[in-house]
């Protein structure tokens, strides 16, 4: 190998040795090169707050709506981007969006993204953010991974695809059983809804519970970014 040839090599590797360094400074991650969203299952607060979200939509329940439409309750969707797209149900769930509701992203076709390929997962986040934000109007920065399934691949590709956090939860509802870590639900908690032919009851359920304890419901925005 020549000297001019060799020089040249050397040149190459500095600067993609460089250009590495550079990526890993300005993405704010120097293992990976990549940012990854970060995962909230509840928020920290001393307000005695909890916070309603309700995922889905396959099911659209009258009574429920217009119990979170008459009560005012601050809720936030997560509806598939497939559902957003359906004239029927964009009539069904917008009057929740008018009335304030917070849109976020719960995928496209409801892939489990921990399982295949980092495109698909990619593809489907991407594209459900799309479909919301075309339904809604709003700027949607938050993705609920499907049943709760994540890597740490799922959250670099959130991020790529601009959504800020994954928001997965600490209470689940089903019926009128009330299911936690421990305990009666606290300040702070994520509560995890479905649309579904009970949902009234469960909002019901947990209305009363939080109304015994000394909890309102309140808006997941005004305390996540
Ligand atoms: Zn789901």
């Amino acid at each position: 190998m020549s000297r001019r040839i060799l020089q040249s090599v050397h040149t190459r590797i500095f600067v993609g040795v460089l250009s590495i360094l550079l990526v890993s400074v300005f993405s704010g991650n120097p293992a990976s090169g990549e940012s990854a969203a970060p995962v909230v299952f509840s928020v920290k607060t001393s307000d005695p707050v909890i916070f309603i979200t309700i995922d889905d939509g396959f099911v659209m329940n009258a009574e429920a709506r217009d119990l979170i439409l008459s009560e005012r309750i601050p809720i936030t969707l997560f509806l598939k981007g497939n559902i957003w797209k359906q004239p029927r149900y964009r009539e069904f769930f917008s009057p929740l969006v008018t009335a304030g509701a917070t849109v976020g992203n719960h995928t496209e076709i409801h892939s489990d993204l921990a399982k295949g390929s980092a495109s698909h997962a990619t593809k489907d986040i991407c594209t459900g953010r799309d479909s919301a934000e075309a339904a809604s109007g709003q700027i949607v920065n938050w993705l609920r991974p499907p049943g709760g399934s994540y890597n740490h691949a799922t959250q670099i590709a959130a991020a790529s695809c601009g959504q800020t956090r994954l928001v997965l939860w600490d209470v689940t509802v089903n019926g009128e059983k009330i299911a936690t870590y421990g305990g009666p639900i606290k300040a702070g908690d994520i509560i995890l809804f479905h649309w579904r032919k009970d949902l009234h009851i469960s909002l019901k359920k947990v209305l009363s519970e939080a109304k015994r304890l000394g909890l309102t419901p309140a808006s997941l925005a005004d305390y996540l970014q």
